[in-house]
């Protein structure tokens, strides 16, 4: 039985201590594939140096991405050139990076809309203001036509924006990363097949019974799994750092919300991630 986990940060500070380790009960655990996964121009190089100047343990490849997070469209807002010229050159920075290495790069972001207000920002936090949004839209998109250019499946990360991301997103092919739809966005992705649905952790959160409502109602042929670590550790850790080896976690909850078995989720799920990733 092997298992991909489509979404985690390998190069994140917390795992230097005892990467080798980490990743050796990734192995140990099942994993055949790790996607590693870009949050800015420069994470994005990271990801992929690490993925091509580590020894990785026998039968463990690893994959990165190319893409800007949605909060880094705040720093966008600070020049006072053409931000949407600013924007550009930062995508061109993306594609170079692609173009030098197209077999390990496997998709572009992750990027997207996160409109999430934090009721302890005060007023003047720019997170909150229409032209952070606004700089949000500019950046997705231009992210957006840039998968479409390369013919790359995007990693899309929304918090409370799946109106404008899914309009955004029309039919170019997406993973819909730490799924957190509601009811009605999830009767949605299940008639549009260009939508992949990525879970994570948060799916065993207490709170989250709709999350678990739409694993069992997604068609397995539509869904992977992820941990983003090293966040959004499972709830049996919560507030500990999360590694890719809790993927076998969340596999285990969907295969018994489906009432199937562990060995069918992770057949599935590892075929649709080398389908949409085309490794
Ligand atoms: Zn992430």
């Amino acid at each position: 039985m092997t298992l991909i986990d489509t979404h985690a940060h390998l190069y994140w500070d917390s795992f230097k201590e005892d990467f080798d380790e980490m990743i050796q009960r990734a192995a140990d655990a099942g994993i055949s594939t790790i996607i590693n996964v870009g949050v800015d121009i420069e994470k994005s190089q990271v990801a992929l140096d690490q993925t091509k100047n580590t020894k990785w343990p026998k039968g463990l490849s690893v994959y990165s991405t190319i893409g800007i997070h949605p909060h880094e469209a705040i720093k966008y807002g600070q020049t006072i050139h053409d931000r949407s010229k600013f924007v550009q050159e930062d995508i061109i920075k993306l594609e170079e990076i692609y173009r030098n290495n197209p077999d390990r790069v496997v998709a572009v972001g992750e990027c997207g809309l996160d409109f999430f207000q934090n009721n302890n920002d005060n007023d003047h936090n720019s997170y909150k203001s229409h032209n952070f949004y606004n700089l949000q839209i500019k950046l997705f998109e231009a992210q957006i036509n840039l998968a479409r250019k390369l013919r790359l499946p995007l990693i899309v990360h929304c918090r409370e924006a799946w109106d404008e991301t899914l309009e955004m997103l029309g039919d170019q092919p997406a993973i819909l990363h730490c799924y957190s739809g509601f009811p009605h966005t999830t009767q949605y992705i299940i008639h549009n097949t260009n939508f992949y649905v990525s879970f994570a952790a948060n799916i065993t959160y207490p709170k989250n019974e709709y999350l678990r409502e739409a694993a069992k109602i997604l068609p397995l042929d539509r869904i992977l799994l992820e941990t983003d670590s090293p966040f959004l550790a499972p709830q049996s850790k919560r507030g500990q750092r999360n590694e890719p080896s809790a993927v076998a976690e969340i596999a285990q909850l969907i295969a018994d919300l489906k009432g199937i078995s562990l060995e069918e989720v992770a057949e599935q799920t590892t075929n649709n991630a080398k389908k949409i990733f085309n490794i």
